[in-house]
């Protein structure tokens, strides 16, 4: 199904205020917070019994957890060690589980690629070297042109010598966290990067002419302000960048050790961060980037658009990509895999990962078998998040029901969204208005089966504004 192409993003202060309410971002359904440990490998490998027949094209996400120095902001699973021997080690069980799953997932295409973390320069340009031999040596990487092949680059840690080995590594995309160019803020978060740093490698990246450069902003952080944004947005439509990921920081400390090194009274309050969200919206927008949704902003030609566009656009843990393949193999500690209407995950700890691959086993700790009514949900939240639409019609096909009899307990929330101008309902279709393009997460929720009926996440998830 294809869908409209829209420019706008409309800001209504009262809306956006009255469904302000803390909910997940969608990059699975469930959400993984529902994981449970009665799915670990031989639940796994049950699932996979025919795969080995499999030659559909796959992705795999390769984790690299290690970092050396903190960024006091950051929630992710990392490491923070400037000890580089802590690499050799986890490479050498990395290999172990590469090689698990490759017996598993050899026949099938690798499709899309995409190396996150942590910091994955933290390796070294032989380490990385090595990691991708061993990819190739177990699963079937492509060559192919239209292959999404990614690493998320800390400008701090990269040099022209790391880009250049990039490219012949295979890789034809990046993204930078950039977060923002303010002085004040970069110190407040310990995270400082110059612009001059930032071009330099831009130089680079293009000279190898890699496919895509993707940025990470955040708003919310210490200091910010409409003023300071505007500067940092200026540099950034400079540097040209394809994509733009704008999160939101959430100041949980109490859940983040490192958040409590933040001032909570730097922090913009939420009025000031609905109001740098606007601005980033609407800079954005007028520079000519596209809002796809749930934070992602691309260039009109670029492959997300396109795919939003032409209705193949998906969300994973990475939030959206094209797509190019149904089943997502993750490699390493703390990596979700999405795999045949399953999801599993590996164990954060490194001690326990190391020992699960030293005993042959896939180093998966829990998961969640997906039944027949959460591929409903996820069909329908995955429908809205990504295509901003709902072919009833298409539902009711694929999953035999009447669309207004499974749902009908839920039509008097669809039909308040529908007057405060959230959706347009039709018996055919749910659409996703400009108003209700800021509100994504909250319509999305209102599918999913496991948050309570006022639709409230808790502090599980962040706020959506
Ligand atoms: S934000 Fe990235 S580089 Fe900074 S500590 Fe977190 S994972 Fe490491």
């Amino acid at each position: 199904m294809s869908i409209e192409n829209h420019a706008a993003i409309h800001w209504d202060h009262a809306l956006i205020k009255k469904y302000d309410v803390s909910g997940p971002r969608y990059t699975s359904y469930p959400t993984a917070n529902l994981f449970h440990d009665d799915f670990a490998h031989e639940q796994y490998m049950q699932v996979a019994t025919n795969e080995k027949s499999s030659i559909a094209p796959i992705s795999l996400y390769i984790h690299i957890p290690f970092c050396e120095n903190i960024c006091y902001y950051c929630a992710c699973n990392k490491v923070v060690t400037r000890d580089k021997s802590k690499a050799r080690e986890y490479l050498e069980h990395l290999k172990k589980e590469i090689a698990l799953r490759g017996e598993i997932h050899a026949n099938r295409p690798v499709t899309q690629l995409h190396f996150g973390g942590g910091t994955p320069t933290f390796l070294s340009t032989s380490e990385l070297t090595e990691l991708m031999v061993s990819l190739g040596r177990h699963f079937n990487l492509s060559t192919a042109d239209s292959r999404e092949y990614s690493i998320e680059l800390d400008p701090r840690t990269v040099d022209d010598e790391y880009i250049s080995l990039l490219k012949g590594l295979g890789f034809n995309r990046v993204s930078l966290g950039i977060q923002d160019f303010h002085p004040p803020v970069q110190k407040a978060i310990n995270r400082e990067q110059s612009v001059d740093m930032v071009q330099d490698l831009l130089k680079s990246i293009r000279q190898y002419r890699f496919d895509s450069i993707s940025f990470d902003l955040i708003y919310g952080l210490p200091h910010q302000s409409v003023a300071s944004f505007t500067q940092t947005l200026a540099t950034v439509i400079a540097l040209n960048p394809d994509r733009l990921s704008v999160y939101n920081y959430a100041h949980l400390p109490e859940r983040f050790k490192t958040q409590r090194s933040i001032d909570r009274l730097t922090l913009p309050t939420g009025q000031e961060k609905l109001a740098i969200m606007e601005h980033i919206g609407n800079t954005l927008t007028d520079a000519g980037y596209e809002y796809i949704g749930m934070d992602h902003f691309v260039k009109p030609d670029d492959e997300l658009a396109k795919a939003r566009f032409n209705g193949r656009l998906q969300r994973n843990f990475q939030g959206y990509s094209t797509c190019l393949a149904t089943d997502l193999i993750g490699l390493g500690s703390s990596s979700i895999t999405s795999f045949s209407d399953t999801y599993s995950q590996n164990s954060k700890d490194l001690t326990e990962y190391y020992r699960l691959v030293n005993s042959g086993k896939l180093p998966i700790v829990k998961g969640y078998p997906l039944t027949v009514k959460n591929t409903l949900h996820r069909e329908i939240i995955m429908s809205l998040a990504c295509r901003l639409a709902l072919n009833i019609q298409d539902i009711e096909l694929l999953f035999s029901i009447k669309f207004d009899e499974e749902f009908n307990y839920l039509m008097p929330r669809l039909s308040e969204f529908e007057e405060d101008g959230l959706i347009e309902l039709s018996d055919a279709l749910i659409t996703v208005t400009d108003t209700g393009r800021l509100m994504l997460r909250q319509i999305c929720m209102v599918f999913d089966e496991y948050l309570s009926k006022n639709n409230a996440g808790g502090t599980k998830f962040s706020k959506a504004m």
